[in-house]
């Protein structure tokens, strides 16, 4: 996660998060793994801003040469000669098929239609594409160059892994500029990879509730 702004919220050693401890591990890791070049202040601190997660069901998209396509075109001629009543019956077979615009289609024409279907299919429409937002277990923010790592880690007694991999992420954003819109490009996440316990680290993080990188199928 890669932030612009450094939030209020810090939490020194009287609270009990031990500062001094997670400095020691950041010198190390900044030793270990990037010649101590990186220059950083580090904080107990609930990261500003949040990330988008998907909790959608997940739905594949239809292949170019699905046979939907077609029966989709002929629900929009149907709609455009203002047959609701044939486009109906195509658009609820592209809906049901996994046609995203079909469905949005379909939502708006039971609507007007005043059909029974309707809530039905809004309902299933939500459930595809459901996302919230979260906060995410760490953050940089490359004007003040400080790590923040939430203190929610520290709550739920993160191994020292975790930890670990949490700053060398982080580390990685002051190593390869990047920007919120794509805070991830792939010079970021060639350095990414060889965080120490990735995937172990990864998979704590995703049991606690934090937001993650997604982890391929071979890194399970
Ligand atoms: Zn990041």
């Amino acid at each position: 996660m890669i932030a612009a702004t450094p939030g209020a919220r810090q939490l020194g050693d009287d609270h009990g998060y031990d500062n001094r401890g997670l400095l020691k591990l950041f010198n190390t890791v900044n030793n270990r793994y990037f010649d101590g070049r990186i220059q950083a202040e580090i904080r107990w601190e609930i990261p500003v801003g949040s990330v988008a997660v998907f909790t959608g069901v997940d739905r594949h998209p239809l292949s170019a040469d699905s046979p939907i396509h077609p029966v989709f075109d002929q629900a929009c001629e149907a709609l455009a000669r203002n047959d609701s009543q044939g486009a109906l019956p195509l658009l609820i077979q592209c809906a049901d098929a996994g046609h995203k615009d079909a469905h949005l289609l379909l939502n708006h024409l039971l609507l007007r239609l005043g059909d029974t279907r309707w809530p039905l299919y809004v309902k299933r429409y939500n459930r595809h594409s459901d996302s919230h937002q979260a906060v995410p277990a760490a953050c940089y923010y490359p004007e003040s160059r400080v790590i923040a790592i939430h203190p929610y880690v520290h709550e739920r007694k993160a191994p020292q892994f975790v930890l670990k991999y949490l700053l060398f992420h982080e580390c990685c954003h002051q190593l390869i500029e990047s920007d919120s819109s794509n805070p991830h490009p792939p010079a970021f996440m060639e350095w990414e990879h060889s965080a120490p316990a990735r995937t172990r680290a990864l998979e704590w993080l995703a049991k606690e509730g934090f937001p993650t990188l997604p982890l391929t199928a071979d890194e399970h």
